[in-house]
């Protein structure tokens, strides 16, 4: 007897409740060893000491790197920045998001990985995390129970390390826009000014919530880059991979087990998830929130080494590479960044190099236009503006082109100070006779008196009587 079709019923769809604003879990990132946490130790190290340094560093009896804000003068060791030299900042921000674009290309987000100063002060966080607080285990079992005198002691210890590395961090920030010894000495009154105090307020609680509460939220929600990075991958940029055809499929159990289930290297024990920052499964494939650390790669290179297989599960890879294909380094859009690059460094270095330490400022008095001294004789008066923007005092002198007899009222040979600006009041008187029109284009020459290479002219005019000029 045929069987009696029954009619497929579909349950309805199990309702599924999304959470818009997911509270986020804790991680706790387990410690491991390897050889991209050595490069990495070694770049925050050394970020962060040039960070807590370098304020301390003198230059010729001042701060070698100072923005001084209310004197509009940036100096970074034998250079001094000026606002007229805005070109040449605007140019570094330029060369430096172009770098970032190159290695981005390149090695997809190795700058988050190892040079971002977010994860800089988040890894120096958990250093001090793991200090007083101990493993990801006792970290773990300590945040389970309830508050006691031992969890009191731990906390009270990780909370003052975090605290203090935060005011040192606000403190040297701060010190990079006020001379650094001036500050700490305000420390003894309390007597800082409104910025002052509004900066260090801020960095310190900033820094505070950034690295030791906030971390991977940072790069998650508030980071920009993290949004555009992808768009500057290609199949040829290295990633952190999981090597799919090698690891799956994946399985715990003995050695003999995993021949007769014909199971891949990948035994599934998680430590490559317990190790990330960002508390990802790099095994799902690439994710926005994975910053390249390759912490995945050094704790699943450790149990490989552990289990006697080849290292490389998880590794730096490329797309193309894993699908089989041929590595390309020069690409298109690889060489377009790195002549950009270049580009912007030649044009830095020759502005840099052709750079002339005095800036000259010439304006006619604007408030008479001539003065007629009688018997043919008119003056002009012009207000000389010149800063000295090198680190050594100057003497410069000042003559006029272009008129062959004139009479010159005012200091001709001026000195300035080291970073120091000085104005002048300059009267020339001209015979009408020597003038061929009442409005006579003339050019102030100003030249260092030692160094014939410190040179500006300035062009200006010098104006008469039309009747009188003939
Ligand atoms: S997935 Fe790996 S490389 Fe990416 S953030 Fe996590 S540990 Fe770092
Ligand atoms: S660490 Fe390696 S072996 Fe362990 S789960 Fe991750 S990929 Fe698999």
């Amino acid at each position: 007897m045929d069987k009696i079709p029954t009619k497929q019923v579909d349950s309805p769809p199990k309702k599924q409740v999304v959470e818009l604003y997911e509270k986020s879990e804790r991680i706790y990132v387990r410690a491991y060893k390897g050889i991209y946490r050595n490069v990495r130790n070694i770049s925050a190290w050394g970020l962060l000491l040039m960070y807590y340094l370098t304020p301390w560093l003198s230059w010729d009896d001042r701060q070698a790197v100072l923005f001084d804000l209310p004197a509009r003068q940036f100096h970074v060791f034998f250079l001094t920045f000026w606002p007229q030299d805005f070109a040449l900042l605007s140019g570094l921000l330029i060369l430096f998001a172009f770098v970032l674009f190159f290695v981005t290309v390149f090695a997809g987000r190795a700058w988050c990985g190892y040079a971002c100063f977010q994860t800089v002060w988040t890894y120096f966080f958990m250093w001090a995390e793991e200090f007083a607080e101990g493993s990801r285990n006792e970290r773990k079992k300590l945040d389970s129970k309830p508050m006691s005198l031992t969890k009191f002691r731990k906390k009270f210890v990780k909370h003052s390390l975090w605290g203090t590395i935060s005011i040192a961090t606000a403190i040297t920030f701060v010190g990079y826009f006020t001379p650094i010894q001036e500050l700490l000495g305000k420390f003894s009154t309390m007597e800082f000014g409104p910025w002052e105090s509004w900066w260090l307020l801020f960095f310190t609680v900033a820094t505070y919530l950034n690295s030791g509460y906030m971390r991977e939220q940072v790069c998650k929600h508030m980071c920009p880059y993290a949004r555009f990075q992808s768009v500057m991958f290609d199949p040829d940029t290295l990633i952190v991979t999981y090597d799919e055809a090698r690891g799956e499929p994946r399985g715990k159990g003995s050695r003999k087990q995993a021949i007769e289930d014909d199971l891949g290297d990948c035994v599934d024990c998680g430590v490559c998830v317990a190790v990330c920052p960002v508390g990802i499964d790099i095994r799902d494939g690439l994710q926005y929130e994975c910053i390249s650390c390759a912490a995945c790669i050094d704790g699943c290179n450790e149990v490989m080494e552990r289990l006697g297989k080849p290292k490389g599960l998880v590794r730096y890879a490329t797309e193309n590479v894993l699908e089989g294909q041929t590595y390309h380094l020069l690409r298109p859009r690889f060489i377009g960044y790195g002549v950009a690059v270049l580009a912007i460094t030649t044009y830095i270095g020759m502005q840099l190099f052709a750079r002339v330490p005095i800036e000259v400022d010439l304006i006619r008095d604007r408030q008479t236009l001539f003065r007629d001294l009688g018997e043919g004789i008119i003056e002009n008066t012009y207000h000389l503006k010149v800063s000295n923007k090198s680190q050594a005092g100057i003497t410069i002198s000042v003559d006029l082109n272009d008129v062959e007899n004139y009479e010159y009222l005012g200091k001709q040979r001026l000195q300035i100070a080291p970073n120091a600006t000085i104005e002048e009041m300059l009267r020339i008187r001209i015979h009408t006779d020597d003038l061929e029109s009442p409005k006579t284009d003339i050019t102030f020459d100003v030249k260092s008196v030692d160094d014939k290479s410190i040179q500006m002219e300035q062009e200006s005019r010098f104006l008469a009587p039309a009747d009188q000029v003939l």
